[in-house]
């Protein structure tokens, strides 16, 4: 019986996943049809029953449900269950089972792609939506020195700290206020930039637009950038200027979705496959 992936959420038609998780089915021979549900909120519990079927192997989740999937999932991993978040589900004889791979694909990109390790290092972080929060769990886990998380919302901010307390133990972790990027001490000594807002991505309407001001960008850091369409954004195209080191998004896109793969499958996923087609889905 030929089997199947759903990927769940609204609007899916920018998504770039179909693109490298089919090539990554056939390029094992693997008889597996990855599928855009298109599933506006109304209608997740439905799609949700729908992953129950012995032919369906599970499902990536993205905006708007990734938080909202979870109450509806038979089990979560203790990762999803602490990030808050599921991107990953998986159908074990009708058991639905929820994980989170961005923080495993944000820490191998750095790996892989940048040669970096986190242990020690000062972080700071823009934004605290979904995918900052997985960042945020994955910087505390591998130990880092310190993270500020500056958000546009200073509220948002503040939760996400006051929910990551007592995982920070004695990291300081803290949430200044975005109109204070300016004068931010730990912004100018930092050795690791994240940006985790949509500032700059395709089709949001801030493509032309950079998180920080280019002046403020801290020369000496590591800039990565999570959006990856455009692959170069304005931010990173600064912060190259600036001379820091930088970093595009398509390396955390493919890494956590090589992890998904991994769970689905059971067998190692071709990564290097898997980045080709999704640059090309880009261009
Ligand atoms: P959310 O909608 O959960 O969060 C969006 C974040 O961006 C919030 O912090 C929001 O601030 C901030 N933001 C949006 N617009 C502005 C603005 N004009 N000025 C200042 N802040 C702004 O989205 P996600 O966290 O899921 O995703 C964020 C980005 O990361 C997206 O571009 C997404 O594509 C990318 N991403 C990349 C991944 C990868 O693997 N490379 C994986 C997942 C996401 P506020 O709270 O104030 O609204």
């Amino acid at each position: 019986m030929s089997k199947s992936v759903a990927l769940i959420g609204y609007p899916l038609k920018h998504s770039i996943s179909p693109a490298f998780q089919q090539a990554a089915f056939d390029h094992h021979g693997l008889d597996v049809r990855y599928e855009k549900w298109e599933t506006p909120e109304a209608e997740l519990a439905a799609a949700v029953d729908r992953l129950r079927a012995a032919s369906i192997l599970g499902a990536n989740v993205t905006i708007p449900c990734k938080e909202k999937i979870m109450p509806l999932l038979d089990e979560l991993s203790d990762t999803a269950a602490r990030i808050g978040a599921v991107n990953t589900v998986v159908n074990r004889s009708g058991r639905l089972m929820g994980f989170n791979t961005d923080a495993e694909g944000f820490v191998t990109s750095l790996h892989e792609d940048a040669d970096y390790r986190l242990r020690n290092r000062k972080v700071v972080v823009l934004g605290a939506g979904g995918v900052a929060r997985a960042v945020v769990f994955a910087l505390l886990n591998e130990e880092v020195t310190s993270v500020a998380v500056f958000n546009r919302s200073v509220e948002r901010g503040r939760i996400l700290v006051r929910s990551f307390a007592r995982a920070a133990g004695r990291i300081p972790l803290a949430a200044p206020p975005w109109t204070e990027l300016e004068t931010s001490v730990a912004l100018k000594d930092c050795d690791l930039l994240v940006n985790c807002t949509s500032i700059g991505m395709r089709f949001s309407g801030t493509e032309a637009e950079s998180p920080l001001n280019a002046g403020l960008i801290p020369k000496d850091a590591l800039v990565y950038d999570l959006v990856y369409n455009p692959e170069e954004t304005l931010f990173l195209k600064e912060a190259k200027k600036a001379g820091a080191e930088t970093l595009g998004g398509l390396s955390m896109l493919v890494h956590q979705g090589a992890a998904s793969f991994e769970l689905w499958m059971g067998t190692k996923a071709p990564v290097d496959i898997m980045l080709r087609s999704a640059r090309e889905a880009l261009r």
